[in-house]
């Protein structure tokens, strides 16, 4: 987790952690959160009363702190998705929990902002069509699952294909990318489908999952987008929003560079970005 603590620290450096609009979000009512998941796991994830498999599935090691910083951390995205239903910009310094299920925990997720803000969003009368666009590295699995059927909310998801998850699930739109891909091609398919989606879809509110585990210097990617690429794979997402007016939230999601000044970099290179966008 030192990453997180490097990325608020640079924040602040930068000038950013002291702009008026920084919050420290509460923990999410249990009311928001069970719209999405079942209370009984989310009361299981309250009493710990976790199976050994169960734990092991998650990632972590069960505590009542674990818990609160996680519904900390759906505020957060939430807080993000409501200013972006404005059509300003929200960045989560943590978030991205897209392989969380609605009745169970997976790599390191237990509950799943992007789910959550889009569902209490259309609830709230925010908007009318939420685009979640997922560009970590690993499938947005968890997201997929929880929001199928309703199609007031699409899912996008372009991810490695040979990389965890084993077992997919299916997104309205999934881009499996080969081992080893690098920036033309990750930016010319992305760019081609995110004005299609935007263009056809004509989402409200974009909620973007903006792993940084795409980079080639990744212990865990697989696949090989420079530093620059990153930056660009933002300035696709974020410009085409931008220039139709429609407000995002940003989730930080993945990364694992041997590097940590790396993975802090590439996500600052997206707060950076933003700030240029709508200011
Ligand atoms: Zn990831």
């Amino acid at each position: 987790m030192e990453k997180y603590v490097m990325l608020a620290g640079q924040l602040g450096l930068e000038g950013i952690g002291d702009d008026p609009e920084w919050h420290s979000p509460t923990p999410m009512a249990e009311k928001d959160i069970i719209r999405s998941h079942s209370s009984s796991y989310y009361t299981s994830l309250l009493n710990g009363s976790w199976t050994r498999e169960e734990e092991r599935r998650s990632g972590f090691t069960w505590s009542p702190e674990l818990i609160r910083r996680e519904s900390i951390i759906m505020q957060g995205t939430w807080s993000c998705a409501q200013a972006a239903s404005q059509g300003d910009i929200g960045l989560n310094i943590a978030g991205g929990t897209h392989h969380a299920f609605a009745n169970r925990a997976e790599g390191f997720c237990l509950l799943n902002d992007l789910a959550l803000s889009a569902d209490l969003l259309l609830y709230n009368g925010m908007a009318r069509r939420v685009l979640i666009v997922d560009l970590d590295v690993h499938q947005g699995n968890g997201t997929a699952a929880m929001t199928r059927g309703d199609d007031r909310i699409f899912t996008f998801s372009m991810h490695g294909a040979s990389n965890y998850p084993f077992r997919k699930e299916t997104s309205t739109l999934d881009v499996p990318l080969p081992n080893g891909t690098e920036d033309p091609l990750y930016l010319a398919l992305l760019q081609d489908h995110m004005d299609n989606i935007l263009d056809d879809f004509k989402p409200n509110v974009v909620l973007y999952q903006c792993g940084v585990d795409v980079l080639a210097s990744d212990k865990l990617g697989k696949l090989s987008l420079t530093l620059e690429g990153c930056l660009e794979r933002d300035r696709i997402v974020l410009e085409s929003c931008r220039k139709r007016d429609i407000g995002v939230a940003c989730a930080m999601g993945g990364g694992y560079s041997k590097d940590v000044s790396v993975i802090v970099e590439a996500h600052m290179q997206t707060f950076r970005l933003a700030r240029e966008l709508w200011s």
